[in-house]
């Protein structure tokens, strides 16, 4: 594998992330964690079901400010800077539960990416722009290319809600990726997918890296696909890191092994099919 880590130390980081804490309540969701991704890498955040994850990422995307800790993007801090204004920087992210407008199409939501970029004014009026003249050429421009990108020119007529689940999923990775991010999040990309699916997006996110310049940070069940793609893991359990590093050398580690049977014992006991 090509190490596309860092080669010119800290001002090639993403992301810094030092000392995070979070809690809901009474619960402590992250317990200090600190990770940093570098430019051109693709970075794997697993762990078990409820470690941390979703929580993690919607702190460095300014969804949940952290009760501690800092968070620098582009060498820059953003601790406690909005979604927007994060979104603004060039960062884009996919969401766990689908997150699509239903009853417009797969262009349409595809061009909805693109609002990171209109002005202000455009914005007040987001689904008004979609048909203002100025605009909406070269944002169609960039939706069409990667709408070819990522082959969905069948189904880009179609309403979101009648096409498959994987499909789905697969509009949503486009619409992060027609914001021409620089860091693009992913969180569970193919929940849902079969084998030829997963195969589909882990190529897409390869190309993404490789041709479209974009650093990577992807949540991700599937360890095939994390050994297959992932420069570097950090593995959470419960709010802290238990491993990281080499994905495979990483998902092997005793403390991850017993992370995983803990959360299949623990599926087993209330009945929920591994
Ligand atoms: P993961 O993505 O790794 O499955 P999450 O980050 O979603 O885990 O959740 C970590 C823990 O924080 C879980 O115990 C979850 O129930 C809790 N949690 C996450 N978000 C919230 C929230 N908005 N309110 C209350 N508890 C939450
Ligand atoms: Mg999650």
């Amino acid at each position: 594998m090509t190490d596309h880590s860092a080669q010119h130390g800290s001002e090639a980081r993403v992301l810094s992330c030092r000392g995070i804490e979070r809690s809901f309540g009474g619960l402590k969701a992250l317990k200090g964690v600190s990770l940093h991704v570098n430019s051109g890498e693709i970075f794997g955040l697993v762990g078990p079901n409820g470690s941390g994850k979703t929580t993690m990422v919607n702190v460095m995307t300014g969804f949940y400010p952290p009760d501690a800790g800092q968070i620098e993007l582009f060498g820059e801090d953003v601790t406690r800077v909005s979604p927007h204004r994060i979104a603004e920087r060039g960062v884009a992210r996919t969401f766990q539960n689908l997150a699509l407008f239903k009853g417009m199409s797969v262009l349409d939501n595809i061009l909805l990416g693109r609002h990171v970029h209109m002005r202000p004014s455009a914005l007040a009026s987001l689904f008004y722009w979609v048909w203002a003249q100025r605009e909406e050429l070269a944002h169609r421009r960039v939706a069409e290319e990667i709408i070819e990108f990522m082959q969905l020119e069948d189904i880009r007529d179609e309403p979101v809600d009648v096409i498959p689940i994987g499909l789905q999923k697969r509009v949503e990775l486009a619409r992060a990726l027609v914001s021409e991010p620089r860091f693009l999040i992913l969180d569970e990309p193919m929940a849902g997918m079969n084998q030829e699916e997963k195969e589909y997006i882990a190529r897409f996110i390869l190309d993404a890296r490789d041709e479209r310049n974009v650093s990577i940070l992807i949540i991700e069940h599937h360890m095939d696909v994390v050994t297959a793609i992932c420069d570097r893991v950090v593995v959470l359990s419960y709010g802290e890191i238990i491993a990281q590093g080499e994905p495979r050398k990483a998902i092997a580690d005793p403390a991850v092994v017993k992370a995983y049977l803990g959360e299949r014992a623990a599926q087993r006991h209330i009945g929920v099919a591994a």
